[in-house]
């Protein structure tokens, strides 16, 4: 399971590093990159013998190339301090410079010191030809003051001012923008055009070797660069420990050898030698392990929570997460007062990065048997364990928190100690068994009067009217999940044959229907389906079938699907349920399909990335209320 991880995070991290790199497209967050590239550092760790398929990518450009003389590389990111400053221990004599996060452009001039061309980074063997977009970018030489009678060349970085990029967005109404992709879609262009109103400029940091050979030094070489008139990044004496403050967008703080001759001979595609970058980690925070708390999943397999003292960071005290990879923590000693570090992902949820210290307390270790219904487990794999006992009351329980989570049958007054007192007390055996409660069994379980009151109308109301997308979800059938649920509805509603348990459960056990829909996926649901027949149609026989018609929505046209991003005024569920009723379907990745981007506050760059590369109308929904979505989607259909 973690093996299909690892290759699933080298092919995005490769996806992303490839946009970045070739098209200069900010694909991700630098926040969520970091997330993925320690978790796929980490899970490295597990598999030692793995060949890493880590590499700069090829995308052929398109327009005039100019040819590349000497490669133009990317830094070495570091998000380890301890092996960034080995650097600067190899390189003995070193330069500490501000990285600033613009885009690579490098500048050609003739024996007699005026302009060739200009070209952006490419793909390593011609770059983008931007000489005729020059005009936009400050700090660029026109005429060398002192030619050096051979062809010269200067690279640097193209960025904006923080403070330019602010006005320039609150100008244009940009929210979700970041300066180097502006930047960047400027220097692309091949014409001018009316919103070129952001002052560019050009900061210098490599020559050619001609000029290298003439100055020897990193430090004579900045020299040569502020007597040719170029401007310079900032430099520092000593290592900042905390990111440094610029006027420009910086990505961290990079390292140079001082000894130019080591910068000859680069490789052809990949890292400069001579140089690395430190990123300042982003909201991180340190604490110290209590205890993990061990679970299952829906289908018995073991999961842990870690548990650990309380710590405040982005306005929320976090105090334990999910426990991903536990066999490599524990293979690497992990115990109660460990050391660890815990980040937010995604803004919210609370994700651990790594161990720092392991510290001397009592390790923490796999359980041999269920912690629920004390059966041995099995391992099924290397490092994952599995309770296989259908009737313990951890995989019920789970199943229960699956049927009353939102995009299940969406109950409230059920939580996880709730579920686990319900099913210790006898009163729930199978999820059905839910259905059936009355207010005296709810009463033993310290659940009473009203609220007990409140909770049967609820699980009742919730019976009759969800939709059968949400009864698919909650039926926790492996690799059936929210879209794919609604899916299955939209392919039913779509046949003649009235439905019924029968025919629901004739499509989930039909193989070859379901690898149509989902491919191997489909094999994987139908496989689940098909042995566990009699509990689903026990499970469906509750769904009130005398009372469907099809759809909740008022077409049975397919679903369109409209994705999302960002934070509204107003309850994400409202609007997805209503948009369900209306005949879309919410989503919460961007894909291809997507019919529109609706942007909230604080969006994803990444998700507005993609929309712009898939050619996908964005709207702007923070001022919006919910009438106006509607009416605004209803008007374009
Ligand atoms: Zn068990």
């Amino acid at each position: 399971m973690s093996y299909q991880r690892l290759l699933e995070l080298e092919k995005l991290i490769s996806i992303y590093d490839n946009a970045y790199h070739n098209l200069d497209v900010e694909l991700i967050s630098d926040e969520e990159y970091n997330i993925l590239y320690l978790e796929w550092k980490n899970l490295l760790k597990l598999f030692p013998d793995h060949e890493s398929a880590i590499v700069a990518g090829f995308v052929p450009n398109s327009g005039k190339l100019v040819p590349i003389n000497e490669p133009m590389l990317s830094v070495n990111k570091f998000n380890d301090k301890e092996k960034f400053l080995k650097l600067a221990k190899r390189y003995g004599k070193y330069t500490y410079e501000e990285k600033l996060d613009g885009v690579g452009v490098r500048v050609l001039y003739n024996p007699d010191g005026s302009i060739k061309s200009a070209h952006l980074r490419g793909d390593g063997r011609g770059g983008k030809d931007i000489t005729s977009r020059l005009y936009l970018v400050k700090g660029i030489v026109k005429q060398l003051p002192k030619p050096t009678g051979e062809e010269t060349e200067v690279t640097g970085e193209v960025t904006c001012t923080e403070e330019d990029f602010k006005n320039y967005c609150t100008e244009y109404g940009l929210v979700d923008k970041t300066a180097r992709s502006v930047v960047s879609g400027f220097l692309r262009r091949d014409e001018e055009a009316e919103d070129e109103t952001l002052q560019l400029h050009f900061i210098a940091f490599h020559a050619s070797k001609n000029i290298r050979d003439k100055c020897k030094t990193y430090p004579k070489l900045v020299k040569w660069f502020k007597d040719h008139g170029f401007n310079v990044p900032n430099s520092f004496e000593e290592f900042p420990e905390l990111k440094p403050e610029s006027v420009f967008p910086i990505d961290g703080v990079v390292i140079k050898d001082n000894k130019l001759e080591n910068w000859d001979n680069q490789p052809i595609t990949g890292y400069y030698s001579f140089a690395g970058c430190f990123k300042y980690p982003t909201d991180v925070v340190l604490t110290k392990v209590t205890g993990v708390t061990w679970g299952l999943t829906t289908q018995g397999f073991l999961t842990g929570v870690i548990n650990f003292r309380p710590v405040p960071l982005l306005g929320a005290i976090l105090k334990r997460c999910q426990f991903h990879y536990p066999a490599l923590y524990i293979k690497n000693g992990l115990r109660i007062g460990s050391e660890i570090e815990i980040t937010r992902g995604n803004e919210i949820v609370p994700k651990l990065l790594g161990m720092v210290e392991a510290g001397d307390g009592d390790p923490i270790a796999f359980p041999d048997s269920c912690p629920y219904c004390e059966d041995q487990l099995t391992h099924p794999e290397p490092d994952v364990y599995r309770c296989e006992n259908n009737a313990c009351p951890g995989q019920i329980t789970a199943r229960i928190l699956r049927l009353v989570s939102d995009k299940g049958l969406d109950i409230n007054g059920i939580g996880e100690k709730k579920a686990a007192q319900l099913i210790a007390s006898g009163l729930i055996e199978f999820p059905h068994d839910i259905f059936t409660l009355t207010k005296e069994d709810l009463t033993k379980v310290e659940i009473k009067g009203n609220k007990a009151t409140k909770l049967i109308a609820e699980i009742n109301y919730n019976r009759k009217t969800k939709s059968l997308a949400n009864w698919l979800f909650a039926m926790a059938i492996p690799e059936l999940g929210e879209i794919r649920s609604l899916a299955v509805e939209d392919e039913l509603s779509g046949n003649e044959e009235e439905l019924s348990t029968t025919s629901v459960l004739g499509l989930l056990s039909s193989i070859d229907a379901l690898k149509d829909l989902f491919g191997i996926d489909g094999i994987k649901i139908a496989s689940y389906v098909i042995p566990n027949y009699r509990d689903l149609e026990i499970f469906l026989n509750y769904f009130d079938w005398e009372n469907y018609t099809g759809h909740t929505q008022e077409t049975k046209e397919p679903r369109t699907p409209v994705a999302i991003t960002g934070r509204l005024k107003f309850d994400r569920k409202v609007l997805k349920d209503i948009l369900r009723a209306k005949g879309y379907c919410l989503d919460n990745v961007v894909t291809r399909n997507s019919s529109y981007l609706m942007i909230g506050e604080k969006p994803s760059p990444g998700k507005v990335a993609l929309a712009e590369r898939y050619d996908i109308p964005t709207i702007n929904i923070s001022g919006m209320g919910i009438e106006d979505i509607i009416a605004f989607l209803e008007a374009r259909k």
